[in-house]
């Protein structure tokens, strides 16, 4: 370990840890941010992202997290270099459901077979390789340094420094440890854009839906929500998440596939933020945020900062 004291450790360098490390290093504290992978092994670089679309409520403390990012994921999208676009879609269900407040409703026309009820919406979408390359040039331009090692313990890092952020994702099963948290696995198909530039997404999750995210030279087809931590690609499973897709928009079905997508979301019961002392270190857990992380990634390192800081009060 560098022999440079730190003002604060961050456990994870995904987009958990790296958000926490730009949110803390910006403050004018000395940051090293530990990890066992680089950023382009993690979860967080798997990740579709969608941001939002912020239907919580805002009374609660995940509608806050949610509408803190979205703000900062609207504003990132006008920077160059950051993967951040905001992309108009539809976000539709096969069975009727109630109108959602501030979403434009689809007209029937517009709904595909099999669909009863949908809605537009122009959210930040993400390209993640280029988005955690963006957070490590932040947090870098910020003064802070990333570390690759394993940690066995967080207690390890007591010594280090007296503020420590856990952000490490599935990881928190092992080092806190916490057996609360669970693997769901997801995989994704990436393809060659063949000219769509709205996105779709099939409500409610279960373990399959349709859903497809363009980029601009790539499209990402989903989804899979299935308890397993097998993180090899399934090609039965990613035959069909391409038909599914393809049911819904036929434009789909020639495009070149370029490869397959897996990764494990750190599932847990709730989202763990809140402050643990730890043998003379303060340290805050960030973790376990499932398939909404990128969604909730500025809220809660805002909050993790506050926390850290002693200016901030844990939420219930
Ligand atoms: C298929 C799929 C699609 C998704 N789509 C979306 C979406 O559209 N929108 C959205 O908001 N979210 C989405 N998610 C969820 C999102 O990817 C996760 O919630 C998020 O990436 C979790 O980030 P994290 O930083 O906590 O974990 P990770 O990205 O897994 O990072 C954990 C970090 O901790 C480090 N670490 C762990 N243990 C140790 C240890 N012992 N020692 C050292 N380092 C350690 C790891 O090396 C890593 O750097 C999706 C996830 C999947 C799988």
């Amino acid at each position: 370990m560098a022999d440079v004291r730190a003002d604060v450790v961050v456990v994870g360098a995904g987009v958990i840890g790296l958000t926490v490390g730009v949110c803390i290093a910006e403050q004018g504290l000395r940051v090293l941010l530990c990890t066992r992978s680089d950023p382009s092994a993690t979860t967080s670089s798997v990740a579709t992202a969608m941001i939002g679309p912020g239907l919580a409520p805002g009374y609660d403390p995940t509608g806050v997290r949610e509408r803190a990012s979205i703000e900062e994921f609207t504003a990132l999208a006008d920077v160059d270099g950051t993967g951040v676009a905001m992309r108009r879609g539809r976000l539709a269900a096969r069975q009727p459901g109630p109108s959602l407040p501030g979403l434009e409703p689809c007209r029937p026309q517009e709904l595909p077979d099999g669909f009863a009820t949908g809605f537009w919406a122009t959210l930040p979408l993400v390209d993640m390789a280029l988005y955690l390359d963006y957070l490590v040039r932040r947090l870098h331009a910020a003064g802070g340094r990333i570390e690759h090692r394993e940690l066995t313990s967080l207690r390890e890092l007591a010594t280090l420094a007296p503020l420590v952020a856990n952000c490490a994702g599935l990881g928190a099963r092992e080092l806190v440890p916490d057996e609360t948290v669970r693997p769901l696995r997801g995989q994704h198909v990436i393809i060659d854009n063949p000219g769509l530039d709205e996105f779709f997404i099939e409500a409610p999750f279960g373990p399959a839906w349709a859903g497809y995210f363009p980029y601009p030279d790539h499209v990402v087809l989903g989804g899979t929500a299935v308890d397993a931590d097998n993180a090899e690609p399934d090609l039965a499973v990613a035959d069909q998440i391409r038909q599914r897709c393809i049911e819904v928009e036929p434009r789909l079905r020639h495009a070149r596939v370029r490869g397959h997508q897996v990764g494990l979301r750190p599932m847990r019961p709730s989202v763990r933020l809140e402050v643990e002392e730890l043998d003379g270190a303060r340290c805050v857990h960030n973790y376990g945020h499932g398939g909404s992380g990128v969604t909730l990634s500025w809220g809660c390192a805002r909050e993790t900062a506050a926390l850290l800081t002693g200016q901030g009060t844990e939420r219930t």
